[in-house]
């Protein structure tokens, strides 16, 4: 018998039998998996298989020790992270695409909704005059953005940056509340995290513009490149969203890049009643939003737009490569003519980044968008916005409960309150734990202006108003006991 053969004529049969699983999986009614670790540990953790078992037993396995031992970030109740539960279309997309399409390059449907998705993204979100590439996440695509900013600043300066390094050191400015990936993407590209000039942030968590003013004037006569202003469309923190206005003309006047890290909060965009938030966001230079955030996609897709993606070619192009220019006949003016899907490489998606080997990204946003439409995406963005305010109105008139910052988007920050206790950092951060380990309601917790509080971000396609209210009622419930418990231990 061969052994060697990874059955696949049967997959209908196979992903049925995975998908009753999932389906059981969805149900949410299983315990978390900590409770079973044991069982399943046993079950899984097994020597290297000198003979394998077949593809029948490996089903098995998914659904009997695997799927129902995964993770709480599935849960219409979790609120902890902005990666959610994937929606179905997203996972039949890139399912179809990994068996169908295991790349993204050449001729093939899948290839063309990889830049129609990007489009139909860019013309959801307002920035339809924008090129885009798809990439694993926002890490990698403000790493992208970051890359085109420095090619930018450099070829001004008669350098090519991409190709000979960074000859001077730079500045990039974003806030105190700007994500860390920023730091990252700095070191990544040779620039240093330390070339991060963080500045400070008002009340309300957003970027102070006589603090960008002056950091950038103090640097004026220094030598140092003016490299990047990054604003936050959402910061990950509160979904505070930067002055993009002012910040995209003070980029404007001082001829310097303007990036927005939307990964989180473009989509809020959506809702009409906070559209003039994102006024300005038409001078950006950059965007990136990522898709396995608020549009439900699973983790692994976000988008990096620019005017023109021959900036990101020469900032990313690994240079032509034999092995490649062997795999394809490229159409060209003397050899014109496609005969074959690979005559043709599609959209050379991998020198606008720094992928080669990619999944198709494409097909899930354009399932996620084809689904339910713009109309359909808006509905949730509200519908978790609402979530936020809800719990917001809740928290300033419930004598027990104290709203830390007035919500932006679909994240509330607020905690518990009661005379008598002394630290309520401590006290929030009790109750916190209590409730995750009741794993029904799990938001997680952030600092604001040096306070504690609890932090749900509403962005999950499963999650709706009931889960608000159910938070609502467990974060009095626990408060209570935990303030009688106190008073035990007093008396
Ligand atoms: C989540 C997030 C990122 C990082 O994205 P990953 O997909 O987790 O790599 C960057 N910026 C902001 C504002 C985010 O919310």
């Amino acid at each position: 018998m061969q052994v060697d053969l990874a059955e696949t004529a049967n997959i209908e049969k196979l992903i049925s039998r995975v998908g009753a699983g999932l389906d059981q999986f969805l149900k949410f009614e299983h315990q978390d998996c900590w409770q079973s670790e044991t069982q399943w540990r046993e079950c899984l953790d097994v020597a290297l298989p000198s003979q394998g078992v077949g593809i029948d037993q490996i089903v098995d396995d998914l659904v009997a020790h695997v799927i129902p031992n995964g993770s709480a970030i599935s849960k219409p109740g979790f609120t902890s992270f902005i990666t959610t539960g994937p929606t179905s279309a997203s996972v039949l997309a890139s399912t179809a695409a990994s068996i169908a399409a295991p790349q993204r390059y050449s001729l093939t449907a899948f290839n063309l909704l990889e830049d129609l998705s990007l489009r139909w993204l860019a013309s959801m979100c307002h920035i339809g005059h924008m090129q885009g590439v798809y990439s694993s996440g926002g890490s990698v695509a403000n790493l992208l953005a970051l890359g085109a900013a420095r090619q930018f600043a450099f070829e001004k300066l008669g350098h090519d940056a991409g190709a000979y390094g960074v000859p001077r050191p730079v500045h990039v400015y974003a806030s105190a509340e700007s994500h860390h990936t920023i730091q990252r993407s700095a070191g990544v590209l040779g620039i240093g995290r330390r070339a991060i000039q963080i500045i400070a942030c008002d009340r309300h968590g957003r970027m102070r513009v006589d603090a960008l003013r002056a950091a950038i004037q103090n640097d004026r006569s220094s030598g140092i490149v003016p490299m990047a202003i990054v604003a936050s469309a959402g910061t990950t923190n509160t979904g505070a969203i930067d002055p993009l206005k002012e910040l995209g003309e003070i980029a404007k006047e001082n001829g310097i890049w303007f990036h927005v890290d939307g990964a989180y909060g473009l989509p809020g965009i959506l809702d009409e009643r906070i559209r003039h938030l994102y006024e300005g966001l038409e001078m950006a230079d950059s965007v990136i939003v990522d898709p396995h955030k608020w549009l439900g996609a699973a983790v692994g897709v976000a988008a990096t737009f620019v005017r023109d993606r021959q900036l990101l070619y020469r900032a990313f192009t690994q240079e032509p490569a034999d092995y490649l220019e062997g795999a394809i006949k490229q159409e060209t003016a003397a050899a014109p003519g496609i005969e074959h899907s690979m005559d043709d490489f599609g959209v050379p998606y991998f020198d606008y980044g720094v992928e080669l080997s990619a999944p198709c990204r494409g097909v899930i946003v354009w399932a996620m968008i084809r689904e339910i439409g713009v109309e359909g995406m808006t509905q949730r963005v509200k519908r978790h916005n609402d979530m936020a305010a809800y719990i917001a109105t809740a928290a300033k008139e419930h004598p027990n409960l104290e709203l830390l910052l007035a919500p932006t988007l679909s994240i509330c920050c607020f905690r518990y309150v009661a005379p008598g206790i002394d630290d309520l950092d401590f006290f929030n951060r009790q109750l916190h734990r209590r409730l995750i380990r009741e794993n029904q309601n799990l938001p997680s917790t952030t600092q604001v202006n040096g306070k504690l509080a609890l932090r749900p971000c509403f962005v999950g396609a499963r999650t709706n108003h009931a889960q608000a209210e159910a938070l609502l009622k467990d974060v009095l419930r626990i408060g209570q006991d935990l303030v009688e418990e106190l008073r035990h231990r007093a008396n």
